[in-house]
């Protein structure tokens, strides 16, 4: 350690000294050039001298410098001498005060010379001004650079030294990029092929998720140059300067190809436009257009790849979305158990850990957390370690770490859940699996997590196995039983409701108006259908009467009602199953179709 310092040390002083050295340096020169004039300038005489030695018919010549009021005297024995003169006023004019008359002056040749002089030393005081702001330029620079606000906002165009063995538990993620590093490797081939790479991937995830990470390991992976900028940077100043600011980043990008280019955040340049709006709006157009100009405008052969990272795909431009532009998107979720435990071995390695840490088990306390987390809460670990002289890392330090985290301001949206919230969630989204499952007409389950995204606490999602045109009537239902699982499976297993179900119901609720209202698929209100007011029409009187209004939503509570009731039934019928699974998800988090289907046959189906 100190054998490193002290060179550093070193180094850094005569920086210093370098740079008071040029200041001072600096400072003599500007005083020098002041004096400067004085020190070569004989002692001028005064006007009444030069007055007298013209009465006297001394003088042959006088040289006035027109800007300065210098004069330069010529006696008839060939002597010089100086003088100055008012600037205010012409020679002849100041002579005449002193008493000169037209018959002394007649004999004298006057010369009008602009100011050598005055130019060189304007000059030169141009130059030391110029090197003085250098100076002062420059030193400030460096002062800055070694503040926290100065430090490079993007990576110019390095290699980054990362790989994919850097990026841990994001495997699938890995797998939808792999075809991008043989591409910047070996662009040719695809070319030859005539194949089409993306030129824009969109990597959609929250904070923390490893979205950074995934870009620059991918760079480094195919071993080319990562260029990197945020969004927020091309808002932030005055109009313009964003677009230029893209531009400037493709140009130096397009010199280095094949490369990567990063741009974080990309909502905030990409958000959707509203119509005319004020300066920050004109501001983010003009970005936007900038971008998207420069997407356009290079070829898929020319080994540009453009990642961007945003959480918020729902707010930008369609401009974006299309073909040849952001048109691949990977989202990048948030880890589950296996996933933190790999998170937590990258970030360990190095770092001596005590024979009783078991990763696992911080991963399993750590639900909801994702990479930078995990990252802040080994770093975190290894502080505590030394704070309490400890020799390695032990489960302590992790446990404290972890607590620390999780009650620390710094990530608070992403809060572990408690157990109890864990378990209402995990029985929740059994319910929705196992009652999609026992219905019919449903799409298959396809995944089931506990994860939390967003608002919710997890999903459950089911897909359908081909392509439909149609909705039918036993479908639509089906859907609704399945929304009503997860209350349902709560109400069973919990004997209360949490508000968890309140999107689950919001859109059982437009499913079932939409029977009724838009499909006519309900007996009691006929195939009637009531378009749904807009604008001035709903101003309009209400050309429904008003028992048609009680009708429809007696239809809509009716079939809301009955496919709880069915949903309910499956859940107490198949109790076992949603138990199983249930169990299944608070230790894993998250359950893909086959072991769904393997814990769903571990008894008899229901008739
Ligand atoms: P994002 O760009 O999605 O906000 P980052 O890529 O900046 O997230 O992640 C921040 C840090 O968190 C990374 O530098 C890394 O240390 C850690 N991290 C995040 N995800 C992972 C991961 N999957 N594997 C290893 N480290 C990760
Ligand atoms: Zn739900």
């Amino acid at each position: 350690m100190k054998k490193n310092n002290r060179p550093l040390n070193n180094s850094l002083i005569e920086n210093k000294l370098l740079r008071i050295a040029i200041l001072v340096a600096a400072l003599i020169i500007t005083g020098v050039a002041l004096w400067l004039p004085t020190f070569t300038t004989p002692k001028p005489i005064t006007l009444t001298d030069l007055a007298n030695d013209i009465r006297a018919g001394e003088v042959v010549t006088i040289q006035d410098t027109t800007e300065t009021g210098e004069l330069l005297i010529t006696y008839r024995d060939g002597s010089t001498e100086k003088s100055m003169r008012d600037t205010a006023s012409s020679l002849l004019e100041q002579l005449n005060h002193l008493g000169l008359e037209g018959e002394h002056l007649s004999a004298i040749k006057l010369e009008f010379v602009r100011s050598k002089g005055l130019i060189a030393s304007r000059t030169l005081s141009t130059v030391i001004s110029l090197a003085m702001v250098g100076v002062m330029g420059f030193v400030a620079l460096r002062v800055l650079n070694k503040g926290p606000m100065g430090e490079k906002k993007f990576t110019e165009g390095e290699i980054p030294d990362l790989n994919f063995s850097d990026v841990a538990g994001m495997e699938e993620n890995i797998q939808e990029i792999q075809d991008i590093v043989t591409f910047l490797k070996e662009g040719n081939k695809y070319a030859d092929m005539g194949a089409k790479m993306p030129r824009g991937i969109l990597l959609v995830g929250d904070p923390g998720t490893g979205k950074t990470l995934l870009a620059k390991a991918l760079a480094g992976e195919a071993r080319v140059p990562f260029f990197a900028m945020s969004g927020s940077e091309f808002v932030e100043v005055f109009v313009g300067v964003g677009a230029s600011r893209i531009r400037s980043l493709f140009k130096k990008a397009r010199a280095k190809a094949p490369c990567i280019i990063f741009i974080d955040e990309i909502d905030a340049v990409g958000r959707e436009r509203h119509g005319s709006g004020g300066g920050a709006e004109a501001e983010q157009d003009q970005t936007l257009n900038q971008l998207l100009v420069e997407m356009d405008g290079f070829g898929s052969q020319e080994g540009i790849i453009v990642l961007a990272a945003t959480n918020r795909v729902d707010v930008l431009d369609p401009a974006l979305l299309r073909p040849g532009r952001f048109d691949r998107r990977i989202t990048v979720g948030r880890p589950d158990v296996k996933g933190r435990e790999e998170i937590l071995k990258v970030h360990v390695q190095g770092k001596k850990l005590a024979a009783d840490v078991d990763l696992m088990n911080v991963a399993k306390a750590t639900p909801g957390l994702v990479g930078a987390d995990l990252a802040n809460i080994v770093n975190e670990a290894a502080i505590l370690a030394v704070r309490n002289n400890h020799l390695a890392i032990t489960m302590q330090d992790f446990e404290e770490a972890v607590e620390k985290n999780i009650a620390g301001g710094v990530q608070r949206k992403n809060r572990v859940m408690s157990d109890e919230e864990r378990r209402i969630v995990a029985y929740h989204e059994a319910g929705h699996a196992v009652a999609i499952h026992e219905t019919r007409l449903s799409d298959p389950v396809y995944k089931i997590t506990i994860i939390p995204r967003g608002q919710a606490g997890g999903y459950t999602m089911s897909l359908p196995e081909q392509d439909t045109m149609l909705m039918s009537k036993n479908k639509i239902l089906a859907r609704i039983i399945g929304l009503m699982g997860g209350r349902a499976a709560e109400e069973i297993f919990f004997q209360d409701i949490t508000s968890g179900a309140s999107n689950d119901l919001q859109m059982a609720t437009q499913l079932a108006e939409e029977m009724v209202m838009r499909l006519g698929m309900d007996s009691a209100t006929g195939l009637r259908v009531f378009p749904q007011p807009q604008g001035y029409a709903a101003l309009a009187a209400p050309r429904t009467a008003q028992k048609t209004f009680e009708s429809i939503d007696e239809s809509v509570k009716n079939i809301l009602d009955s496919c709880y009731e069915e949903a309910k039934n499956i859940i107490s019928t198949r109790r076992n199953a949603v138990e199983r699974v249930a169990d299944e998800l608070l230790e894993v988090e998250t359950i893909n179709r086959e072991r769904f289907l393997e814990l769903m046959e571990a008894e008899p189906v229901l008739a």
